[in-house]
């Protein structure tokens, strides 16, 4: 599986090579500097970027499509699942006709604010049992799973279990 998309460490765009009608560019980066030590987020596969760039004299915008692939840990029922994390920028940059612009800590900082904050394999995901541990989605075990049952508070994502 190597080989199969040249990973670039960077996106730079060199001004003077943007013609009038804007450039569009489309990179594949490394997501390896995009990992903020999660346990609940991997990274292990390339971010797609494409961007339209356009000079508007004194900046040069980038108009930016991005995608992250992610795998996730869901939070309720420790399922690893695949997601992607896509986001839409506009970046501008004062630049000059000799200026290199590098917009890759830009994706970045976007893409680690679309991360989610709390993975969940499906709206509807049950959970694991607050008693047995047992996984909900995929058999009920008969405890009862109401938050007093198992006298964690009502709110309870994380029970305190005596
Ligand atoms: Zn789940
Ligand atoms: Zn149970």
């Amino acid at each position: 599986m190597t080989g199969a998309l040249a990973q670039e460490a960077t996106m730079k765009i060199q001004v003077n090579r943007i013609p009038p009608e804007g450039l569009h560019e489309e990179a594949s980066y490394d997501p390896a500097p995009l990992d903020m030590g999660r346990l609940d987020i991997a990274l292990r596969e390339p971010i797609q970027v494409k961007a339209f760039i356009v000079k508007a004299d004194p900046e040069v915008v980038v108009t930016a499509e991005i995608r992250c692939p992610l795998q996730l840990t869901c939070a309720r029922c420790l399922a690893e699942f695949a997601s992607t994390v896509t986001a839409d920028a506009v970046f501008s940059y004062p630049a000059t006709e000799t200026d290199v612009i590098d917009i890759t800590e830009d994706v970045r900082q976007e893409i680690i604010l679309a991360y989610p904050m709390i993975p969940v394999c499906r709206p509807d995901c049950k959970g694991l049992c607050r008693v047995c541990g047992q996984d909900l989605n995929t058999h009920p075990c008969g405890h009862d799973q109401r938050p007093e049952a198992a006298g964690g508070s009502p709110a309870g994502e994380n029970p305190v279990l005596r």
